[in-house]
């Protein structure tokens, strides 16, 4: 969809009401009786997650399709028996938003985002043995394509390869820690380049499945890095990453001079720790820094490329 792309705020405004009258998101409430359509249009004013209860019934108004943000991400809702979920990782931490559709129409959503508790201690990668699941994994293979389209120049070269490293460092559990048992997951295919982009809106709105994972560039203002996730039965069905091309990247060692610069090939190994069902690091993001699926990843360092004790854990826990 060519309306996933680019990042003016004009595009922004138009694309979610195309999404909308492209889609059956108004379509319960045409068809409902009064007092649903009533209810529904209530929801309508709020789609922010703040302004809504955690959990609630879909009777008389058709979530699929409707979009509910928070704090500048958001998740559109997927069909009864699905959960879609949006992990987004920041320069200063992240947000996690996950909208579960049951099988009875209940929709449940959880919000989350990383908290600092001053003073922390820090633990070593290989001393951290916390870690969190999001509540998949993945089975029988994992396959992705990436789309180039705005790609920074300084990694237009090396950044397919760093992608694919990323992938795989997580799947193969790389690792510097000793003495554990790796539990390596399905190996990530890369199926090649696409033209189709991330199914992630220009205001890093997770949208509906489209039925093909790919990684693709997304513009500024955003987070550094966007996974979106939909799962069903406790087995991914789809996971897309948008990369945020108006923050500064690099590939290989650090460039001398390095500030506030990120190592792709790092940040797409937690990335693809979302893709294949790990979560962040539960407690204080300063506590747990070395840990790749730490809440909060530092710039100018390629330590995100190795799995900590904590990471590794959640992936034995999974395969
Ligand atoms: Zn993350």
């Amino acid at each position: 969809m060519n309306c996933l792309r680019g990042a003016t705020a004009v595009l922004l405004a138009l694309v979610v009401p195309a999404f909308v009258s492209s889609g059956s998101a108004l379509a319960g409430a045409a068809t409902a009786s009064p007092a649903a359509a009533a209810a529904c249009a209530a929801i309508d004013a709020s789609n922010e997650a703040s302004g809504l209860p955690s959990t609630f019934p879909d009777s008389g108004c058709n979530w699929i399709g409707r979009v509910i943000r928070d704090n500048g991400i958001g998740v559109t809702v997927p069909g009864a028996g699905f959960t879609a979920g949006a992990e987004a990782l920041y320069v200063s931490g992240s947000q996690t938003l996950n909208v579960t559709h049951g099988a009875d129409g209940t929709i449940t959503v959880r919000r989350a985002a990383s908290t600092s508790v001053s003073p922390a201690i820090i633990l070593a990668a290989c001393s951290d043995t916390a870690d969190a699941l999001l509540g998949f994994r993945v089975s029988g293979g994992y396959s992705y394509r990436y789309n180039s389209a705005a790609v920074p120049s300084n990694v237009s070269g090396t950044a397919v390869g760093a992608i694919s490293a990323g992938f795989t460092n997580l799947a193969a559990n790389f690792t510097d820690c000793s003495g554990i048992t790796k539990h390596p997951a399905p190996v990530p295919h890369y199926l090649g380049t696409t033209t189709t982009f991330a199914n992630v809106f220009t205001n890093y709105t997770c949208a509906a499945a489209d039925g093909q994972n790919v990684v693709s560039w997304l513009g500024s203002p955003g987070p550094l890095a966007l996974t979106c996730w939909v799962a069903s039965g406790g087995i991914l069905v789809q996971s897309d990453l948008a990369i945020n091309h108006g923050d500064s990247w690099f590939t290989g060692a650090v460039p001398a001079g390095c500030s506030n610069s990120f190592d792709l090939q790092g940040v797409v190994t937690h990335e693809a720790g979302h893709a294949y069902g790990l979560a962040h690091t539960p407690g204080d993001p300063v506590t747990h820094q070395n840990q790749t699926m730490n809440s909060a990843l530092s710039g100018c360092t390629t330590k995100y490329q190795t799995l900590g004790t904590g990471d590794l854990n959640g992936m034995i826990a999974l395969y």
